[in-house]
């Protein structure tokens, strides 16, 4: 059995330098200010600023520190097997409009990282879901007819450059991965200046959806027109943090690192159980190899016991001989299998949250910056309404939320 490293530490965080802002120390005003700055908080201020807002972001520790600094680092339009689920649960519009939207995301993620020449690590790689059942080709099949239908990159596959048989894999060519936590640095460093502000250490503790909107840290107030709750789940006001867990609910994730001297390129996720999310990850003068899974509840299970069954995996097929970091991270999912994204209640005025990011929030913070961007300047998105928070029914969620928490 591997050893495990003594401490939990992102690979992300632990390779590159954190961030420096200055904390809210005085009242500001400006046009948007946005709670949270992880990749959501970060997208949504670069958008705004690029379109003459003035922004201000509150982060409560430093910036890409948390959910986003443990990422595994995929930026795809695939995730896992959805759009044949999408097409039985919310009919091919949705699906077609998902499709489009999360392609056309990564494209602009593309663009914005050469465009500001922003270095973290991005490369275009293709993306496998694969199983090794035989019971599961059927539906390997249909996944992989569903999303080629909506013009996506998608094929079916049953031959993978992985150690073991593969039954059935669905590749996406031409996605891409990247250093999260690079990126959301970068993307802070063109929004800070010319009446645009990063705090850090700044947390948001209460928030006014009036007009002018309020939102408060300890030591200072901004004011602004609108105001977007970038924290996962909403942090404020008081009441979307109650009631956003009937619409959503916290799943961890573990992930292992070890040095790797295969040649496997791709990036790799199975839904079956024993089977976990892989990625080689060039770093520097050496190649490592991320596994991911072992999803649970918080709360639930031993954690040494899910590290060391990724460490097992790593080992046995891919002869990992040390494991140099371990970390977890955890996200929102949604019982619908739709991020929710817009305003947090049908009658708030000001206030937009983005949320429930099924562990795919890299992708999705692009789409999810997209659509705020929009409403907030008034534009019509034709995305905004298929993850809009108020097609949830709670009432009808709870058993949802409950069943999907558990099993
Ligand atoms: C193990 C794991 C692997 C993953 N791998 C992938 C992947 O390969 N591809 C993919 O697309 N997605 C992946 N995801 C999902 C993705 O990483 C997340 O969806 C995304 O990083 C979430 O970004 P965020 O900005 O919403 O949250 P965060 O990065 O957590 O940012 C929220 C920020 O808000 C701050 N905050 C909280 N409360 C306050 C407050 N009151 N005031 C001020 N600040 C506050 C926090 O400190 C934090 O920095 C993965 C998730 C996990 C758990």
């Amino acid at each position: 059995m591997l050893e495990l490293p003594d401490s939990e530490k992102s690979y992300w965080l632990d390779a590159a330098r954190s961030t420096l802002y200055p904390e809210l120390t005085e009242d500001i005003e400006v046009d948007v200010v946005i709670a949270g700055g992880g990749i959501a908080g970060l997208t949504c201020a670069y958008l705004l600023k690029q379109s003459g807002l003035k922004v201000a972001v509150l982060e409560k520790n430093t910036i890409g520190s948390g959910t986003t600094g443990g990422t595994t680092g995929k930026v795809s339009s695939q995730h896992g097997l959805i759009y044949d689920e999408l097409i039985a649960n919310h009919g091919k519009e949705t699906a077609k409009l998902y499709a489009d939207v999360y392609q056309s995301a990564i494209e602009r993620m593309d663009q914005i990282i050469k465009k500001e020449k922003i270095s973290c690590e991005w490369e275009r790689d293709d993306n496998f879901v694969y199983t090794v059942s035989p019971d599961k080709i059927r539906q390997f099949k249909a996944e992989a007819k569903a999303a080629a239908g909506f013009g996506l990159p998608a094929s079916f596959e049953t031959k993978l450059p992985l150690p073991f048989k593969v039954a059935a894999a669905v590749k996406f060519a031409n996605q891409a991965k990247f250093n999260a936590y690079k990126y959301v640095q970068g993307l802070a460093a063109i929004v800070h200046g010319g009446g645009s502000y990063v705090f850090e250490h700044s947390n948001a503790i209460w928030f006014h959806d009036g007009k002018p909107a309020k939102v408060k840290t300890k030591e200072g107030t901004v004011t602004a027109k609108d105001i977007i709750v970038a924290t996962k789940v909403p942090a404020g006001p008081m009441m979307a943090r109650g009631t956003y867990c009937v619409i959503e609910y916290p799943h961890t994730s573990y992930l292992v690192a070890g040095p790797f001297e295969g040649a496997l390129k791709g990036m790799y996720i199975s839904p079956d159980k024993n089977h976990y999310s892989l990625l080689p990850v060039n770093a520097g003068r050496k190649k490592l190899l991320f596994i991911g899974g072992e999803n649970h509840i918080p709360g639930l299970g031993n954690a040494t016991e899910r590290y060391h069954k990724l460490a097992d995996y790593a080992e046995k097929y891919f002869g990992v001989s040390d494991i140099e970091y371990r970390w977890r991270a955890m996200d929102y999912m949604a019982y619908d299998s739709l991020p929710v994204i817009g305003k947090v209640y049908p009658w708030s005025r000001h206030l937009y949250a983005a949320t429930a990011f099924k562990k795919w929030g890299l992708s999705t913070s692009m789409v999810a910056a997209s659509i705020l961007h929009d409403l907030i300047l008034g534009r019509q998105n034709k995305y905004a309404g298929i993850f809009t928070p108020h097609r949830i029914k709670p009432i009808l969620s709870i058993p949802k939320v409950i069943a999907s928490s558990l099993f």
